[in-house]
């Protein structure tokens, strides 16, 4: 048998479990940390009318700017947060945050009244016995209008327990907030349950808006969603539009919303309320 530089093989694996292992727990210790040292912004990405041209709604995206990491992205550190329940104590700042930024806009803009604030669930959250409880709270203490508050569940989270789901959803919707579904087509959505769910927004991944430009058959595939969705009485967000021709093909298929890079990245407290200064449209 060969052996690598006089180590057997056995011994790098376990040197690299070794690390990988170490690697993690900091990476938990810091993110433990990062709540008490106030390392999470919130950044706000605009969803656009596009009968109207206008700003309908944000998406509350958080971010992590860590001292000693620097930036990192809501896909490296929400999965551990998820994991160590450590998503529960950040996702109550968030939706606090994000409902007491709308609330501000709303008390600043006539407009802002008719804009939804919407805010990530995340599998954990979602599974919370308190969560409606804990919501209704942040409503009352942030002073916002429920109409103003939308959440975004994925499949995957809706599908885990079909019949809590629509239990909970149905409290939600009773309380007059919304519901998105979001990154819509990436999970495992079974047709025979989704209209059992009162959502009110479907989101279409991003992935699907942009394969649109590999071919008819992918832009065949996104008029078949939005149809789907105005058949079972949603409208529909298209995620991560970041040309004019998915923008123009978008809009052919009557789709309601539109959310990407095109029309603006998720921006900093201050570049979001800038959009209401100059009564942005697009
Ligand atoms: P998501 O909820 O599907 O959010 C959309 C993601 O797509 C965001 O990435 C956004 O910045 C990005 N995006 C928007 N338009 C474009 C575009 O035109 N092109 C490209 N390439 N990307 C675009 P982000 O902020 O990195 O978030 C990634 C995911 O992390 C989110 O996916 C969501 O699942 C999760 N996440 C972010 N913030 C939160 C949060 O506050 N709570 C929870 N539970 N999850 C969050
Ligand atoms: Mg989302
Ligand atoms: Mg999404
Ligand atoms: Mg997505």
């Amino acid at each position: 048998k060969a052996k690598v530089s006089g180590k057997s093989q056995h011994q790098v694996f376990a040197t690299k479990m070794h690390e990988q292992a170490l690697k993690r727990l900091q990476l938990e210790a810091d993110l433990n940390q990062a709540i008490a040292n106030e390392e999470f912004e919130l950044y706000y990405q605009p969803i656009i009318s596009f009968t109207t041209g206008k700003i309908t709604g944000f998406e509350a995206l958080v971010r992590w700017i860590s001292p000693t990491r620097g930036f990192i992205s809501p896909g490296d550190f929400i999965p551990v947060a998820e994991e160590t329940g450590l998503i529960v104590p950040m996702g109550k700042w968030i939706l606090e945050t994000a409902c007491r930024q709308m609330q501000s806009w709303r008390s600043q803009f006539p407009e802002a009244e008719q804009v939804t604030m919407s805010v990530n669930l995340s599998s954990r959250q979602f599974s919370q016995a308190d969560l409606v409880a804990q919501i209704q709270e942040t409503l009352i203490v942030t002073e916002l209008d429920p109409a103003n508050l939308k959440l975004e569940i994925t499949e995957s989270m809706v599908m885990d327990d079909v019949e809590n789901t629509i239990i909970l959803l149905n409290e939600l919707k009773e309380l007059n907030i919304k519901i998105s579904l979001d990154d819509f087509g990436t999970g495992f959505s079974s047709f025979s349950y989704l209209h059992r769910f009162p959502t009110d927004t479907l989101k279409i991944d991003r992935s699907f808006v942009s394969n649109m430009s590999q071919g008819s058959k992918n832009i065949e595939i996104v008029n078949t969603i939005v149809i789907l969705a105005h058949k079972l009485g949603m409208d529909v967000i298209a995620e991560g539009i970041e040309t004019v021709e998915e923008k123009e093909i978008l809009a052919g298929f009557n789709c309601e919303y539109a959310q990407g890079y095109f029309f603006a990245k998720p921006l900093k407290q201050d570049d979001a309320t800038e959009l209401f200064v100059n009564k942005a449209q697009w």
